[in-house]
């Protein structure tokens, strides 16, 4: 039972493109997962292939067909794989999400072009609409290979026991503390003194007022969620 990756996508041949290399590509080539790219055109109904049409109401661009976007996500359907639909309009994707994606048997990525898709589509199938921030690419294509990476580093197997990803920024709901390495002097700079120290508990004291620092200075969103769920607990149990 390997993770199984189904990508709906009018450009196919843009993938594992990059995950075909480095901890993603060796994880494909150890079948800890498998990716399939799917040509949507393949679930047009017309001689010219038409995924798609104007906008209703008017406007630029180009919408994609509900009818030919659900033949295509029937036609690869599989119980227990989540379809997830790459748009702006989408949740914006999160550690949790991936961790929860990555601990099932895989999913099915619907890619967008042009404008969109015809909003029919996510009232008649179970489609997640997800996005990967708040701007805008020209395809959903790029967005679904940053989630299959996020997601494939944290299969079994894929990272080695040395980062087991658990002190990583979100993880703890924090960004991460800075890291260093040698050399020890650097255009007049030195490593912190604590981290030479040999001192676990000190380092670790360290680490952890400086995540919090940084989280606070960089991220108050992610502050503000992370002090709400620890004040919040004690009333939550109550
Ligand atoms: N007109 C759409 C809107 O403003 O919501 C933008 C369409 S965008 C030019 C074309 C495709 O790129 C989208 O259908 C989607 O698949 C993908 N895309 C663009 N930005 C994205 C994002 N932030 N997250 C996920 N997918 C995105």
């Amino acid at each position: 039972p390997i993770f199984h990756a189904t990508i709906l996508t009018l450009y196919p041949e843009m993938f594992p493109g990059p995950l075909g290399h480095s901890l993603a590509g060796r994880a494909l080539r150890e079948e800890r997962w498998a990716c399939d790219a799917v040509q949507l055109r393949d679930f047009a109904t017309d001689r010219h292939r038409s995924v798609d049409d104007t906008p209703a109401g008017g406007g630029a661009g180009m919408v994609l067909r509900a009818d030919v976007m659900a033949a295509a996500v029937d036609a690869v359907a599989d119980e227990g794989r989540p379809v997830l639909a790459m748009t702006p309009r989408g949740r914006p994707l999160n550690q949790e999400r991936v961790r929860n994606l990555a601990a099932g048997p895989g999913v099915t990525i619907l890619c967008g072009r042009f404008e969109g898709f015809d909003e029919r589509l996510f009232e008649a199938r179970d489609i997640e609409q997800v996005s990967i921030g708040d701007y805008v690419l020209s395809g959903g294509e790029m967005g679904a290979l940053v989630l299959l990476d996020a997601c494939v580093r944290l299969l079994p197997g894929v990272m080695g026991a040395a980062s087991s990803g658990d002190e990583e920024s979100f993880e703890s709901g924090l960004l991460e503390y800075p890291q260093y390495t040698r050399p020890a002097m650097w255009e007049g700079r030195t490593i912190p003194e604590v981290l030479r120290s040999g001192d676990h508990a000190k380092i670790a004291a360290w680490r952890h007022a400086r995540a919090c620092d940084d989280t606070r200075s960089r991220r108050p969103d992610l502050w503000e969620r992370h002090e709400g769920a620890r004040v919040g607990r004690p009333l939550a149990r109550g």
